[in-house]
């Protein structure tokens, strides 16, 4: 059969459409591989959002070429959109197909490359992760924040018809994801055209009540997307007990150079009720450091949000100037070495951060959905709330929803041992 291998760089998203795309390649006969080696299609979904997404986009492009030299080398998504001349003219991709193409990557892969004595196969033959699975239900942001050049590549914002997404949703648990993450680039702006549902909150409602699903998770929201209708939405333990609420920076005039829709006290309000509201959330974010003009007494301040938010989870970044956007023309005096100190000192918070909301958990059972063995017998796994957890066993505990005794840390993961009895509740 023809081999497709299909990867994915950057956010969820990126990983929903890829989810998507696969499958549709998958129903023509091409057997999908995770390896590289001696396929016949080689695709990535490419991300920009900075110069590293660049860098790991061609790197991924040219490795597979390097693997597969015969392999049609196919690049989509967000760095495919922004330069598709460079790569193709480069020849580090054949085909950098934009998002408006992107739909039609089968069609466009069958008629260069048709499949070989293949059969309309199982999606997920060949590939891993059944436990998760992204469903995409809006795409395109509005905002313009400063930095970013999403807008610019991903355009206005659109929903996905909620009939779509129950759909999407009832194939993945039928194929048997146990999670599903709802995705998009503001998922906080789901809208259909006035009728129900009209907001994220009713689309939640609807895949709760319509589907048996086992977890359903949110991904991105910002402050005011967390209205009482969607917080009252987790008293259904299915809704996992996690937002990730993207703050970019803890200090207030910075927020406003980077045009961000809300205060500092909007976000300190925001995630103070969602907490009163969820027991044991967990509240993760996005923090930049560096963006242009930062001076120290800005540094000190976005240090010291971030370590008042008790988040248990940061991912922090430097700033990178994108082609195109407002952020990119700023003056910015900070010598790079200072930079470089102060990402220290974020990234180091940020483990400290998530260290401590792990440990309140330590000698709890919760339940813990285990996803593949990492060699030698070790699983790993994510709690609801979405503490990375391991344990060692020799059965197959892959995709397996089990209560486990949370008994020690090791690095960033808490060590696990299942126990007897079904799973408690259903998160
Ligand atoms: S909200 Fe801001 S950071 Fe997020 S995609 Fe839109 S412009 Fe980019």
């Amino acid at each position: 059969m023809s081999r497709i291998a299909i990867e994915s760089l950057g956010c969820k998203l990126n990983q929903a459409e890829v989810d998507s795309l696969a499958r549709q390649l998958a129903s023509r006969g091409y057997l999908l591989t995770e390896s590289t080696d001696e396929a016949d299609v080689y695709v990535l979904n490419t991300c920009t959002v900075t110069h590293i997404a660049d860098r790991k986009s061609r790197h991924l492009l040219r490795a597979a070429r390097r693997r597969s030299p015969q392999a049609l080398i196919v690049a989509l998504g967000c760095y495919a959109q922004r330069d598709p001349g460079m790569l193709e003219r480069s020849g580090i991709a054949d085909l950098a197909l934009s998002h408006d193409r992107k739909e039609a990557l089968a069609e466009i892969v069958e008629s260069i490359r048709p499949p070989r004595g293949g059969q309309a196969g199982d999606p997920a033959s060949g590939r891993r992760h059944r436990t998760r699975s992204m469903v995409k239900i809006q795409v395109g942001c509005n905002q313009f924040c400063s930095f970013c050049v999403v807008p610019l590549v991903r355009g206005p914002e659109r929903s996905l018809p909620p009939e779509d997404v129950l759909q999407d949703v009832r194939e993945r648990l039928a194929a048997g994801h146990r999670e599903i993450v709802l995705t998009g680039t503001n998922i906080g702006r789901y809208t259909w055209n006035g009728q129900r549902p009209q907001g994220l909150a009713g689309l939640v409602e609807r895949i709760l009540s319509g589907t048996d699903i086992t977890r359903l998770r949110l991904s991105s929201l910002r402050p005011h997307d967390l209205t009482p209708e969607l917080a009252g939405l987790w008293s259904d333990e299915r809704l996992c007990p996690h937002v990730h609420i993207p703050l970019q920076s803890g200090c207030e005039s910075t927020l406003r150079r980077m045009n961000r829709p809300y205060s500092l006290a909007d976000y300190a309000r925001a995630v103070q009720s969602i907490r009163e509201a969820v027991p044991a959330l967990s509240v993760t974010t996005d923090v930049m450091v560096g963006f242009p003009g930062e001076s120290a007494g800005e540094f000190e301040e976005s240090y010291r949000f971030c370590a008042g938010m008790d988040f248990a989870g940061m991912h922090v970044f430097p700033y990178s100037a994108r082609p195109g956007t407002p952020a990119a023309e700023m003056p910015d005096g900070t010598p790079d070495d200072v930079k470089r100190g102060r990402l220290q000192r974020m990234l180091a918070l940020a483990r400290q951060s998530a260290r401590h909301y792990r440990l309140q958990f330590l000698g709890q059972t919760m339940n813990v959905l285990w996803e593949g063995e990492s060699g030698g017998g070790t699983w790993e796994g994510l709690t609801a709330n979405y503490i990375r957890v391991s344990t060692r066993s020799s059965e197959d505990l892959g995709n397996r929803l089990l209560p486990v005794k949370l008994t020690a840390e090791k690095g960033q993961v808490l060590l696990g041992e299942n126990i007897e009895g079904g799973y408690i509740g259903h998160g």
